[in-house]
């Protein structure tokens, strides 16, 4: 038994709600055990939301604000965050089941999205257009209104921060709907909202089934632009439902990114990325390094010191890991990990060597030991389709051409790597490579203010960075004609 509140309320219209469809049963993945009740929103909550949102859009209550104004409560509400941090990053934990500390970063990085995009409300500008002596023209960058936001589990705090900021700070009025496994952790963006004085409608915070509230969100017609991170499928489902009422859509989906890594790289400093790159949130990351490329020259050197990382890290409960170190938590559901299990054992019977991890662990809850593979062949499954989860898969190479061949060739184009002390050749893979982001000899470098999104299958628009901005915002140009 936790203290956790046994029960937890949507947010609508600035008031806390039950859920038309009832109630859902949250666990805790590192036990299996129930957690708490999340009010489980319906259709007509989606319209109601989605109403107050609109209201709000259109009386200017938020969208005419003074922009310096709206920025100060957007970076108030990550100060919330931080102020609230400890409590916040318990209760990730026991939904999510990532260690506390990995839990700590999620807060403080969802805090960061509300400073940095807090901090842009007053730069979004317009410019002049000269058209001679006899006009005045100028284009004015206005917020779309009504913006719904649909939120996986990985990360529930920091994609939901992701996106709600710079939607706010451009003027939106948003309604975010948090995903069905780790929804109680977004209930602190609502309270946040709350606390600093936002009007009512301008967030609004519920959970329902996606095939329910999601659809309902994605096909409402007085939606005016969507925001999608999660699945490939449900993307697609997204984005023909945005084509059908003709709104724009920002697609974040998986990856199966891929880290080249030369004969001269310095491995020392890679076993740091491969720890961070494939076993950080036990692998539940879209921008995972689930794939290292490494030349074969290095390949018996590079799995030894990969499978010396994945028996160093500490596997079991998240709330027993309050530290930062050498430690993993549990998978979201028992269903996640027996996916990446069953992923596993057709990567053995399809001709991968199983070096390290690959088992279950013999206690309750959904952990998976870090596993790696070596000896994959580019057309396996396993180097085709994301697992996420633990599961590093190993290939090697023969020359550059084939590297830039293997990283590109899957569907997907999230992120990509590349190690190497040789800048030549770090310039050459960066211009090759099919991807949203290249990091060259550190996964992970950049942060909230470097653009992020995919190419290919992952997705398309880009969220962080400046770039994001303009997913919020739609030109209208003003031509005056001088008497
Ligand atoms: P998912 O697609 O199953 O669900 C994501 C969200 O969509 C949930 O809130 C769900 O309720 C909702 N949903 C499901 N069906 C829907 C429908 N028909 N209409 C509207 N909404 C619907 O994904 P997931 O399992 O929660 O997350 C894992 C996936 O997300 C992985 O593939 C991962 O790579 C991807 N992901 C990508 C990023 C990124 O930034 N690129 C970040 C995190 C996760």
């Amino acid at each position: 038994m936790t203290d956790i509140a046994p029960y937890w309320q949507n947010y609508v219209d600035g008031a806390w709600v039950d859920g038309g469809a009832g109630r859902l049963t949250v666990e805790d993945p590192a036990t299996g055990e129930p957690l708490a009740e999340q009010a489980l929103a319906d259709a007509a909550d989606v319209d109601r939301a989605v109403t107050a949102a609109r209201t709000l859009h259109l009386s200017g209550g938020w969208s005419g604000l003074r922009p310096v104004e709206r920025g100060r409560m957007v970076q108030a509400m990550g100060r919330y965050l931080l102020d609230h941090q400890a409590e916040i990053a318990r209760l990730l934990t026991l939904e999510q089941g990532k260690p506390l500390w990995e839990a700590e970063i999620e807060v403080a990085g969802a805090a960061r999205y509300f400073e940095y995009y807090g901090n842009q409300a007053e730069t979004v500008e317009g410019r002049q257009v000269p058209l001679g002596a006899d006009y005045v023209d100028f284009t004015v960058m206005e917020p779309f209104g009504v913006s719904a936001q649909i939120i996986p589990w990985n990360y529930p705090l920091e994609m939901t921060a992701r996106s709600l900021s710079a939607a706010l700070a451009t003027g939106n009025a948003c309604v975010v709907k948090t995903p069905e496994l780790t929804p109680l952790t977004n209930t602190w963006i609502a309270r946040a909202a709350e606390a600093v004085g936002l009007p009512r409608g301008a967030v609004n915070v519920l959970c329902g089934l996606g095939s329910e509230a999601g659809a309902a969100l994605s096909t409402h017609d007085h939606v005016n632009q969507i925001v999608f991170t999660g699945s490939v499928p449900t993307g697609i489902a997204i984005a023909t439902a945005a084509a059908q009422n003709v709104v724009p859509c920002i697609l974040e989906l998986g990856g199966k990114s891929a880290a080249i890594v030369h004969d001269d790289a310095d491995l020392d400093a890679f076993e740091t990325d491969l720890r961070w790159g494939i076993y950080f949130n036990a692998g539940q990351v879209c921008s995972a390094m689930s794939r290292v490329i490494v030349h074969e020259s290095r390949a018996e050197e590079l799995v030894e010191r990969a499978a010396g990382v994945a028996r160093g890290l500490s596997v079991g409960p998240g709330i027993e890991r309050p530290d930062y170190g050498a430690n993993m938590g549990a998978m979201v559901s028992e269903p996640q990990r027996d996916r990446a299990d069953a992923m596993v054992r057709q990567a053995e019977t399809d001709g991968a060597r199983l070096v390290t991890g690959g088992r279950k662990l013999n206690r309750p809850g959904a952990f998976l030991e870090p596993t790696v593979l070596a000896g994959v062949a580019g057309d396996m499954a396993i180097a085709q389709e994301e697992v996420f989860g633990p599961v590093l898969s190993v290939l090697s190479f023969r020359d550059e051409a084939e590297a830039i061949a293997l990283a590109n060739g899957t569907p997907y184009g999230l992120v990509a790597g590349v190690f190497t002390r040789d800048l030549d050749r770090a310039t050459r893979a960066a211009a090759q490579l099919r991807a949203g982001q290249v990091f060259v000899n550190e996964w992970y470098a950049g942060g909230v203010e470097t653009p992020f999104g995919g190419f290919g299958k992952s997705g398309y628009g880009r969220e962080k960075g400046r770039e994001a901005l303009w997913n919020y915002v739609q030109t209208k140009n003003v031509a005056i004609r001088l008497g």
